[in-house]
């Protein structure tokens, strides 16, 4: 049976504290329409999971700062069986150009899906009405959009995974998923180039995704606390270790900075060492290969500048023997490198424990960073550089994926046209170490950007205006 996720409203006011005057009455004004035209409707999300992953992230608080606007958006969560989930997995895959386990997509895995799905349809019978709004996330309960359509709801489908170009294996899964997806009212993709060919290209919706600026992910912290949390969470060895660090978790109870984190490394760094940070976890994709040698080989020495890669405690994500793998090769990476390079290098595993202390810990050290780097190969957004760019950092990233949609080169940040170019790579981020004012520049350039394009502000706007749209008003 689906269950419903409580999501506790946020409080939307906040924007007004980091808009312009005029971009606050535009959101203040959109908000007033959609609560006008929402008015005894409700707004239903369709996932398949309410912990972990990058929708959960979206979700929460979009969900949470519409409800803070008195629109009745709920969450609510599809059930499966381990067949079901393997066979979504595999979906999964395909989207993103692997096979995964190898399995079929053919008339039996059809079956499957249908049939989990049509278990969890009366559920919803009960409880979506025929003036209400569906958006149904990724492709495990994307069979539900025919039914939810028939039912007389407005039903948008998005999709959460994309890449540059198709391959056969995406084609698969396209064709799979086609037949429900293309009955939905609109689908939203991440950037127009993940569209899917076979799609009514009138009903192909961009929502680029955004993050939330009042989490411990992102929320300002001033320099002291940055100090603190790096200090008490050992990423860095000089200072005092005061009283521990005291936060505000999104639900509103307190919460502590006392875990540390995992280096390998010769030393801890001093605070007055420059920097050079990418947060990312252990995945080829992200390549943290690439980020060290391209350090290690570009980055000279007399920048005086040293490199985090910091990723999640793999030992905590029992489920990511990929992750343990990536990192074991880093380690061995690092150690064959010369000692005067190997330690300028510092490999860091963060405590996932408590993952809002997480957060503080990933937000102290991205507002610490000289630059940040966002090397990966393939991207479907990055929120990474999203969160570097709200922190005024310059960002030096790969051009791929939905990366290039946030960075304008060399205005708000630096794109790397070929990913695997390791040498533009550490000459971006040589000039910009030795340049201080033109990465402020960048930096200040890139708050900016975020502020008007990534928070989820914009998404919001974005989704007044589809709903507006799915229901012809003007
Ligand atoms: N992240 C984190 N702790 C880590 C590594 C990553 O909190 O140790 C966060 C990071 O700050 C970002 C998210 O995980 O919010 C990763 O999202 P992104 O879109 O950059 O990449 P994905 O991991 O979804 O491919």
């Amino acid at each position: 049976m689906p269950h419903e996720v409580e999501v506790p409203s946020r409080d939307a006011e906040r924007f007004r504290s980091v808009l312009e005057p005029g971009r606050y009455a535009e959101f203040a004004h959109a908000a007033q329409q959609a609560r006008t035209l929402l008015d005894g409707r409700v707004v239903w999300n369709v996932n398949s999971t309410a912990r972990g992953g990058g929708v959960v992230e979206l979700l929460r608080p979009l969900v949470g700062y519409a409800r803070g606007l008195g629109i009745d958006a709920r969450w609510l969560v599809i059930d499966g069986t381990p067949e079901f989930f393997e066979l979504t997995k595999r979906i999964h895959n395909r989207l993103h150009g692997s096979e995964g386990d190898g399995g079929p997509l053919d008339e039996h895995a059809r079956r499957l899906y249908e049939d989990v799905l049509a278990e969890n349809l009366s559920a919803f019978r009960e409880r979506v009405h025929a003036d209400d709004v569906v958006i149904v996330h990724d492709p495990q309960p994307a069979g539900l959009v025919p039914h939810l359509r028939a039912s007389g709801a407005a039903v948008i489908w998005r999709c959460h995974v994309g890449v540059d170009e198709a391959n056969d294996l995406v084609r698969s899964a396209w064709a799979f998923l086609l037949p429900y997806v293309g009955r939905a009212d609109a689908c939203v993709f991440h950037r127009s180039a993940f569209a899917w060919d076979g799609l009514d290209r009138t009903r192909v919706v961009v929502i680029p995704p955004t993050i939330d600026v009042f989490t411990p992910k992102n929320e300002d912290i001033d320099g002291s606390t940055v100090h603190a949390v790096l200090r008490t969470s050992a990423l860095v060895a000089d200072g005092e270790v005061g009283a521990p660090v005291i936060f505000v978790r999104p639900d509103g109870t307190p919460g502590r900075v006392e875990r540390q984190v995992h280096s390998v490394e010769d030393e801890r760094v001093r605070t007055e060492t420059p920097l050079v940070v990418q947060v990312s976890r252990w995945d080829a994709l992200k390549d943290p290969i690439g980020v060290i040698r391209g350090f290690a080989e570009h980055v000279p020495a007399e920048t005086g500048a040293h490199l985090v890669y910091a990723g999640p405690d793999v030992e905590s994500v029992a489920d990511d023997p990929e992750g343990a793998r990536m990192l074991r090769e880093s380690v061995a990476l690092r150690a064959s490198l010369p000692p005067d390079v190997r330690r300028r290098i510092h490999l860091v595993s963060l405590p996932m424990d408590d993952l809002d202390e997480n957060a503080l810990i990933v937000n102290a050290l991205q507002r610490h960073a000289s630059v940040i780097t966002q090397k990966s190969l393939a991207e479907g957004f990055g929120l990474t550089v999203s969160e570097g760019m709200w922190k005024a950092r310059p960002v030096v990233a790969s051009r791929v994926g939905g990366i290039q949609d946030q960075i304008v080169h060399r205005e708000s940040g630096v794109l790397i046209d070929d990913p695997r170019d390791l040498t533009s790579f550490g000459a971006a981020i040589t000039e910009l170490l030795q340049h201080p004012d033109q990465a402020e520049t960048i930096g200040r350039a890139a708050r900016e950007r975020a502020r008007n394009n990534f928070i989820s502000v914009r998404s919001l706007l974005d989704y007044f205006a589809l709903i507006r749209r799915v229901f012809g008003v003007s």
